[in-house]
């Protein structure tokens, strides 16, 4: 390959920019970045899969629904949840007293799983795409938003809110006609909570956010590389003059 952009048999060199290219995900197409607006979809004309869906104000719409699941995410999993009435019986439980009474009765693995899937992973899932909102409107970037970005996306399959809360109707339906249900606080909060972190993740614009990231890591690698020329400019004069 020469430096005239043609190889050895005449064929000329492309090169393409990341920045204006779609690769499908699916198919590994290439494709052109076309601007859509807000509530358009770009979609591979090989596989139909979704390349682009641009949404409004992405970064503040996440950010304040993910803020918004970090303040509930404790009376959530901490209050109550249902009272069961059963011929006199009362029994309560918040969604903390099941993983610690699975890990006291001995069920160690499922308490740790439920432990992960129901407390650790979205609280960590909703406190990392707090941060990164919270970065990208500020227009802010740096190889950490990169990191914290890229474990977002890889904690997003494992956080499991919406099994528990397929759980909790089973058993609603199951003890329907059984017991007296009292819904607590902790439900409600529940049912916030799970709202707030599946509209965070429907407002995220994933698209938009490596872009920022990117544009704003590259203004900030040009900003300390401007800082370091005018440090060094008069130590060089210096030494030119000498
Ligand atoms: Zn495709």
């Amino acid at each position: 390959m020469d430096g005239k952009g043609q190889n050895s048999t005449g064929n000329k060199k492309v090169t393409l920019n990341p920045r204006d290219v779609f690769l499908c995900p699916d198919c590994d197409l290439v494709i052109p970045r076309i601007d859509i607006k807000p509530g358009e979809k770009l979609c591979c004309c090989r596989c139909g899969c979704v390349l682009d869906a641009p949404v409004e104000n992405s970064a503040e719409k996440t950010m304040a629904l993910s803020l918004t699941g970090l303040l509930l995410f404790v009376p959530a999993i901490f209050l109550p949840l249902l009272t069961l009435d059963i011929l006199g019986l009362e029994s309560t439980g918040s969604i903390y007293a099941s993983v610690k009474s699975l890990l006291v009765s001995g069920f160690v693995f499922t308490g740790f799983a439920v432990l992960l899937t129901s407390i650790v992973i979205p609280l960590l899932k909703l406190m990392l795409l707090c941060v990164v909102s919270a970065q990208v409107c500020m227009h802010r970037g740096s190889r950490i938003t990169v990191a914290m970005f890229r474990l977002y996306n890889r904690l997003d399959e494992w956080g499991m809110l919406e099994v528990y809360m397929i759980g909790i109707l089973v058993t609603i339906v199951k003890l329907f006609h059984m017991a007296s249900i009292t819904y607590d606080t902790g439900f409600f909060c529940f049912i916030g909570l799970l709202a707030a972190t599946l509209l965070s993740s429907s407002m995220l614009d994933e698209n938009y956010y490596w872009n920022a990231i990117y544009e704003a890591c590259q203004n900030s690698a040009r900003r300390q590389a401007t800082a370091e020329t005018l440090v060094h400019a008069p130590s060089d004069v210096v030494e030119e003059r000498i």
